[in-house]
């Protein structure tokens, strides 16, 4: 990640680069001690707050929940070196995975 402790704010609007950067200028230290699977086990605490939420229904919470599932995966990504924006437009990039269309067209009992 690139650092630039100059910068204490992010400017809108935010890529997936951005939030990564941003993340990791916030938590990086935490985060490195923490390591992958404590990390990890955070990320599934979200994944189940954001559950309960998706079940109550539309409330105020909710787009908090879904920033936190999104900011704890941004994290994991951090801790193991993996580039996000890359690795999304390496693969989606260019369409879906399994039928390489911009709209999807495989069949629906298939995972995309
Ligand atoms: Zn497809």
């Amino acid at each position: 990640m690139n650092h630039n402790p100059s910068t204490t704010e992010y400017h809108q609007p935010l890529t997936l680069s951005g939030l990564q950067e941003l993340i990791d200028k916030m938590y990086s230290q935490k985060d490195e001690a923490r390591g992958i699977d404590g990390t990890f086990m955070w990320l599934m605490e979200e994944i189940g707050e954001l559950a309960a939420a998706l079940r109550e229904g539309p409330s105020e919470n909710l787009a908090k929940e879904f920033a936190d599932v999104l900011a704890w995966l941004v994290t994991i990504a951090n801790v193991a070196n993996v580039d996000l924006e890359q690795a999304v437009m390496d693969k989606y990039g260019n369409g879906c995975p399994g039928c390489k269309k911009m709209i999807c067209v495989c069949d629906s009992a298939e995972k995309p």
